[in-house]
């Protein structure tokens, strides 16, 4: 396929990356590009009643694996532990090294404020990962160097301080398998702290109401690289 891409969704939390960006995404490996879900914790600690985080993480690995297949991506959960992420060396080189095996063309993220610690992390750890990936002086496993051609940040109901939508992507066609994939989390449609599930879908119809589709997911462009070329004025092209 001519200008195939590689679309990648890190998320702190088994969960995070699918609700944020899970109808975009499918959208994308529906019209035949590739689709990874990259989860840097399980998010293990919130566990149902009755569950040791043990098997709560072994569920969560599961949950985002019947997601990730729903939507049309792979799913890799990493070794970190939930609310015990670092923006460590250690971390921005896994994801660096999966970066240059992988080979993703665009990373959606969360945004860079949180009231959840590993979440604000997050940004910070793909752009870490990016630079460290793309310099050949850096020596990771002998892989090439790789370079991401665009980051971007998506919706999250603990990242909304100073989220405005930058994109709106129509998912009225793919909606109805992101509420699907959402289902096959435990935490998404029973947890008794957020009423998860309703408020996802309710999100993408006042999305899809203000960008008069029937559904949206939005994006944010990355801080600091808000550089929109165009060959001439967006909607009036020469
Ligand atoms: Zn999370």
């Amino acid at each position: 396929m001519a200008n195939k891409v590689h679309v990648m969704i890190v998320g702190a939390h088994c969960g995070d990356g699918e609700i944020q960006a899970g109808a975009i995404a499918h959208k994308y490996a529906k019209a035949g590009h590739e689709v990874t879900f990259l989860h840097l914790t399980a998010g293990e600690k919130g566990t149902p009643p009755q569950m040791s985080v043990e098997e709560y993480r072994k569920q969560k690995v599961d949950e985002a694996e019947q997601a990730a297949k729903i939507l049309g991506g792979r799913s890799i959960t990493l070794k970190y532990k939930d609310a015990e992420l670092k923006a460590d060396d250690e971390t921005i080189s896994t994801v660096a090294t999966l970066f240059r095996k992988l080979k993703p063309n665009v990373v959606i993220t969360h945004w860079i404020n949180s009231m959840h610690p590993d979440h604000a992390l997050c940004p910070k750890i793909v752009e870490g990962a990016w630079l460290k990936a793309a310099l050949p002086g850096f020596d990771l496993e002998g892989l090439p160097p790789h370079s991401l051609n665009r980051m971007f940040h998506s919706e999250n109901w603990e990242d909304m301080e100073g989220y405005e939508p930058d994109v709106f992507v129509d998912v009225s066609e793919e909606f109805d398998t992101y509420l699907k994939a959402l289902s096959k989390y435990w935490f998404i449609k029973n947890s008794s702290d957020f009423r998860y599930y309703d408020y996802y879908q309710a999100l993408g119809t006042m999305r899809g109401c203000v960008s008069k589709h029937t559904y949206a997911q939005t994006l944010k462009f990355a801080t600091g690289m808000n550089v929109r070329k165009e060959t001439a004025i967006p909607g009036f092209e020469l």
